[in-house]
């Protein structure tokens, strides 16, 4: 079955612009859509649209196939990109063999860096705003003592490998519909190492490396907070070949608090008052991470009425200050209460106890009983 052109598909020119590939198939894809259109080839129709609009969408596909067309010549071509190269295992590895992809080239000799590593720290949360110093044993790839990081068994050492010369690469010469082209693969004799090792470290078992625990100290800094890192710079993994080691990351995760809630430098909580505190007034003690602190609660004060004590939050963990407490009151209306109680809040109703005066919240009672009004 020949195909056709992709262009003529999408009804577009050869030097049409992206724009202009994407309009016109915007245009196909709701004219043929199988959800709206039931004609019979219909789905033909959308499917051929949309595979010529994935290869002319791509700068790179569209080059390539501006060059190559279908491929499709003597009938053993690739069957159309975006899924049918299975010859090749896909687009990506025709366009590699044919347009130097191959440029993924390593030494394997060449210093490298060792990998970052990550260790999640749970605090408590006055730790995370006073810091901490501590030790933590992280689990650790270090260069092997035994064959000093060769893999070799002592006195014996790693040979280059014959196959590829050292190189860890192998030339591999294919034959394609478009004639003989070479690709790269890793060696598989020495796994791209370049190396062999005829009599393996028993230690380690070649690998030149060892898993260890290792004892690092960590500072944590006053006002770290939740999902913050401490980079310990070069307590990663070992590099290989003489490159430097990788970074230690400390992932910092914070416990919850049952009274106090952080936010950033700021530290929140609730403080529950009785009706005659908050109607006559009081000085209450409030608890704040650095101690005890005296608030002095005006009487009047209504539920939701937030007080702030300036510098009782977080040491910002730049040097930037320190984050304020803000405490936010709940007047708590009681529940258990006596014959004796009940009457004197009877009493205090009748002589019209209830009337509120507070400005603030624009005499709620009020409002509430103009509501009524239009009724
Ligand atoms: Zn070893
Ligand atoms: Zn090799």
């Amino acid at each position: 079955m020949s195909k056709q052109d992709y262009y003529d598909v999408l009804g577009v020119d050869k030097g049409a612009s992206k724009e202009e590939i994407k309009k016109s198939y915007r245009k196909l894809a709701r004219k043929y859509h199988p959800d709206v259109n039931k004609e019979a080839d219909a789905e033909d129709k959308f499917k051929e649209a949309k595979e010529a609009y994935e290869v002319l969408s791509d700068e790179q596909k569209r080059a390539q196939y501006d060059q190559f067309g279908h491929a499709g010549a003597g009938g053993q071509g690739f069957g159309g990109f975006g899924g049918g190269a299975q010859d090749f295992g896909g687009f990506g590895d025709i366009f590699d063999m044919f347009f130097g992809g191959g440029g993924r080239s390593r030494d394997p000799n060449a210093p490298k860096q060792g990998a970052d590593l990550q260790y999640t720290m749970v605090l408590d949360f006055e730790e995370a705003i006073f810091g901490k110093e501590t030790d933590i044993n992280i689990p650790r790839e270090e260069s092997c003592d035994t064959c000093s990081g060769s893999g070799a068994k002592p006195g014996t050492s790693a040979e280059t490998c014959s196959h590829c010369s050292g190189s860890g690469q192998l030339n591999q010469e294919q034959n394609t519909p478009f004639g003989r082209v070479v690709n790269r693969r890793v060696c598989h004799h020495c796994n791209g190492s370049g190396k062999i090792i005829p009599e393996k470290c028993n230690t380690c078992g070649g690998a030149g490396k060892v898993k260890r625990n290792k004892q690092i100290h960590i500072n944590i800094p006053a006002g770290i907070d939740e999902g913050q890192q401490i980079r310990v710079t070069g307590k990663g993994e070992p590099g290989r070949n003489g490159g430097p080691a990788g970074d230690l990351f400390v992932l910092i995760q914070i416990r919850q608090h049952d009274f106090f809630v952080r936010e950033g430098d700021h530290i929140f909580c609730e403080l529950p008052l009785t009706i005659s505190q908050a109607a006559l007034g009081d000085e209450v003690e409030v608890p704040t991470v650095h101690g005890k602190v005296k608030l002095k609660i005006p009487a009047g004060t209504q539920t939701g009425k937030t007080f702030r004590i300036r510098g009782k939050g977080v040491p910002n963990v730049r040097g930037r200050g320190q984050g304020d407490q803000h405490i936010k009151v709940k007047v708590m209306t009681p529940t258990q209460l006596t014959d004796r109680q009940k009457e004197l809040l009877r009493e205090f109703n009748e002589i019209g106890g209830n009337d509120s005066t507070d400005e603030q919240d624009g005499n709620i009672f009020q409002k509430f009983k103009k509501a009524f009004k239009g009724e």
